[in-house]
């Protein structure tokens, strides 16, 4: 299920500014955001072009939180953040996405929501490469548990 006009369908030079690949999940894709102002913040994709969690089976769901909870856990060890944000929009790109979005006292907007905006702490490819292996390894000793 693909949609032309879709970006994260696309998966070519839009998406590639915005965040680099992590990982193929069994359900998803990870993506590190290319703006690590929050530090360890990433992109959940769901491969298929569902635009929201009703359109997914129990299966499905059951699965896709799944991938979510792994996710979640190796950068709650990688990091330690004092709190990790979720958030499901989608208004403007209807393709099912989690932000996730770890975030520290004393830090950006600790206390509220997220925002895009501010000041941007943007990383080259060798430094996303670094953050992208540490979380391979780290899904991966999760797998093992
Ligand atoms: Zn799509």
């Amino acid at each position: 299920m693909k949609d032309n006009n879709c970006f994260y369908c696309e998966d070519g030079q839009k998406r590639h500014e915005l965040m680099y690949e992590v990982c193929k999940m069994d359900l998803c894709t990870l993506y590190v955001l290319r703006n690590q102002k929050y530090r360890g913040r990433m992109v959940l994709k769901f491969n298929d072009h569902v635009p929201d969690i009703s359109a997914l089976t129990e299966d499905q769901n059951r699965r896709f939180f799944g991938e979510l909870r792994k996710v979640a856990a190796a950068l709650m060890s990688l990091y330690h953040p004092d709190k990790i944000n979720y958030a499901i929009y989608g208004d403007l790109v209807p393709h099912l996405h989690v932000h996730i979005v770890p975030k520290y006292k004393g830090g950006p907007e600790w206390g509220g929501p997220f925002v895009d905006g501010g000041e941007a702490k943007i990383l080259d490819d060798a430094q996303l490469e670094e953050i992208a292996k540490t979380m391979r390894a780290e899904l991966k000793k999760g797998e093992a548990k």
